[in-house]
């Protein structure tokens, strides 16, 4: 742990100043956030600046976007722990410029073996444990699926060795970041379940505080995890001492003294962690504005319900816009989170019915529930499968349990014209919040993603806790292509909120007449078929916003929903790389050279 955290000065200047902690290195610029940025030689963009420079860097190293976004990610895993990391998983979805295939990587962790459909029922009382013990347990903590993620990229279609890949994030976590407003403020609101563990207080609460903002966080621990993944490759992890550090910390997690609650512990074992695998799965693919749109399928629900949402808007017909265009997505996306809820789950353990998901009959199905002049009472009951009826309704609702709002999403691009949309997370901000001791890693509790029960009485629910299953994702990494070719890329993080903001942007660019920056920063909402839709106050009080509550959409404000990134081919030959401009205090956009 020696030299782990927070140097005692803070940076000169705040911020944007450079400056030296006395008697230690030269201590690191905050490189500048920049939510647009326009020109050649291929683009990062990401929630982070420091992340973006270290993609940006192997891209001029001659790196191409599945080297940078593996960089990209594990910076990330530095400057963003709270968020990604060796100890979570995710989602890659890549364009490849000589196939001009879409292909994924299903990076999501795995229940260990011992873990049954009752695993996370009170056996005391038969009822689900609190959401809340759960969380801050071992219970739900998934085997790891980020490493072999990135050695599965890097395999398929990368162009550098992973030591040289992970030389950029290696150096971050020893020579630290500049802590910004953001980085203090999560780890304030998760000090209290740090605290509970002795690792976790010791990385992230030095002295009992959350690092002040200006202060330079190093995470030497990280840099020796980096350091034997170069070295060892992911077998350190799958197999190796990485791997022992984690079941020790899952089998017997680093309570602090003095706590007294019972903390729930998981039951993986060595063999769980070297049987994972990180999948190539099939992309989902659905027509829209005369464009293909690639997404992730199961076990994330991503592509499919954004894909269907599209499809029920397709099937309605073109020519909506303003209101009647916003009313027709928030219903599309009510019946396709309805669909999700009831049919979506680890394909390797239940069957997921994508086909028909995506099928033109289904959104016509379901398309004919919809009128632009009225709005469909929530929550509704999911779509019945193989009926050739038209317009079947009825059944019992479907509506979205609760699913934590986390994550980060980081898009890619290179000259060639290869790219990468990746969300990785560890489900909850902070994950588990617990450190694998000495690692400099949390693991997540990504498990927590399963229902603990079936969460309509009498159906089958395709999400419950199974061994060796994937919880259930909303996670959306999307490429638009158009022909063979690639015009836009985008994701988000925000748990179940991720599928409306992808379809949100989406609808903006393709069908709204927004550019790419502006469908970023348009306020969001986000309708999961619940009896009230979530919305950003900039939403609930914009005339777009008063028109649907007006229509009969029940809004609740919420502060912010997502943090997106996205990139774009323009017209002129020049890519476009988009970031926030407002949400998580800004994202980075960058480009190799510039041509604004
Ligand atoms: N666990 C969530 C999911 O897989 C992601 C959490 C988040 O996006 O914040 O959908």
């Amino acid at each position: 742990m020696l030299g782990a955290g927070v140097c005692a000065g803070l940076v000169a200047g705040g911020l944007s100043g450079a400056g030296t902690v006395a008697g230690a290195a030269p201590v690191p610029l905050a490189p500048a956030r920049q939510a647009v940025a326009t020109g050649y030689g291929g683009t990062v963009a990401s929630v982070d600046p420091d992340a973006t420079q270290v993609g940006l860097d192997v891209l001029r190293r001659g790196g191409n976007a599945v080297d940078a976004a593996v960089a990209t990610a594990a910076a990330l895993g530095v400057t963003e722990p709270y968020s990604a990391g060796v100890g979570g998983g995710g989602f890659l979805v890549s364009y490849d410029a000589r196939t001009r295939r879409v292909s994924t990587i299903d990076g999501r962790e795995t229940a260990p073996a011992a873990l049954t459909e009752t695993g996370f029922l009170d056996p005391a009382t038969g009822s689900p444990r609190p959401f809340a013990d759960l969380v801050n347990s071992t219970l739900s903590v998934g085997v790891p699926g980020t490493p072999a993620t990135w050695d599965a990229a890097l395999r398929r279609s990368g162009t550098m060795p992973l030591a040289d890949v992970l030389s950029g994030a290696r150096s971050l976590a020893e020579r630290g970041f500049v802590v910004d407003g953001e980085f203090h403020d999560q780890t304030v609101a998760n000090a209290e379940r740090f605290a509970d563990f002795s690792s976790t207080a010791d990385l992230f609460l030095p002295g009992g505080e959350a690092p002040a903002v200006g202060s330079v966080f190093r995470n030497p621990d990280l840099a020796r995890t980096y350091g034997l993944l170069a070295e060892h490759g992911v077998g350190a992890l799958y197999g190796g001492e990485l791997g022992r550090a984690v079941v020790d910390t899952v089998t017997a997690p680093p309570v602090a003294p003095g706590v007294e609650r019972e903390v729930l512990r998981g039951a993986m074992t060595l063999d769980d962690v070297a049987a994972y695998r990180a999948v190539p799965r099939k992309p989902t693919r659905v027509r829209h504005a005369g464009l293909d749109v690639y997404g992730m399928p199961a076990p994330s629900s991503g592509g499919t319900t954004v894909g269907e949402a599209l499809n029920i808007l397709r099937a309605k017909g073109s020519g909506y816009t303003g209101a009647d265009l916003e009313h027709l997505r928030l219903e599309a996306a009510a019946l396709a989170f309805a669909d999700r809820n009831r049919y979506v789950g680890d394909p390797d353990v239940v069957d997921v019915p994508q086909r028909e998901l995506l099928s033109s009959r289904f959104a016509a199905s379901r398309a004919c529930l919809v009128d632009v002049a009225s709005t469909l009472p929530r929550p509704l009951a999911a779509g019945a499968l193989h009926t050739g009826v038209s317009c079947p309704a009825g059944g019992p609702a479907n509506p979205t349990p609760y699913e934590g709002e986390s994550t980060t999403h980081l898009v890619t691009a290179d000259a060639q014209g290869n790219v990468v949309s990746y969300t990785l997370t560890i489900e909850q901000t902070g994950g588990s919040g617990i450190v694998v001791p000495g690692r400099g890693f949390l693991l997540n509790n990504e498990l927590t993603d399963f229902n603990a029960a079936p969460v309509v009485a009498g159906q089958p629910d395709p999400n419950l806790p199974g061994p060796g299953k994937r919880p259930r994702s909303s996670m959306a990494p999307t490429i638009v292509l158009q022909g063979s070719r690639p015009l836009l890329a985008t994701g988000s993080p925000g748990g179940a909120t991720i599928i409306g903001t992808v379809l949100g942007i989406l609808v903006n660019r393709l069908d709204g007449g927004m550019d790419l920056p502006a469908a970023i920063a348009a306020p969001r909402v986000s309708e999961q078929n619940g009896v009230r839709a979530t919305a950003e106050q900039a939403y609930v009080d914009s005339p777009l916003g008063v028109e649907m509550q007006a229509r009969g959409h029940a809004l609740t404000p919420t502060d912010e929903i997502g943090a997106a990134v996205g990139l774009e081919f323009l017209a002129d030959g020049r890519i476009q790389a988009v970031a926030e401009p407002e949400r998580r205090g800004g994202g980075a956009a960058g480009v190799v050279h510039p041509a604004p």
